[in-house]
């Protein structure tokens, strides 16, 4: 390493950090978020991680896998 421009400079303008969202997961039958997690592939080698959850809307119990990429 021999950069040693940035990391602590006085007069370094703020820049304002862009944000990115992450939705929630939701169940595909009511839309509710109350999941609960029973299985999961943290990593399927690509980065990706899949989740198999089932909503916990006492009416509804549906069961789905959620990828997130
Ligand atoms: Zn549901």
């Amino acid at each position: 390493m021999t950069e040693h421009r940035t990391a602590t400079h006085p007069n370094r303008p703020k820049r304002r950090l862009t944000t990115v969202s992450v939705e929630r997961p939701r169940c595909p039958a009511c839309g509710g978020i109350q999941l609960r997690k029973y299985r999961s592939i943290r990593d399927q080698g690509d980065g990706s991680a899949l989740w198999w959850v089932q909503c916990q809307d006492d009416a509804c119990g549906h069961r789905f896998r959620v990828l997130l990429e």
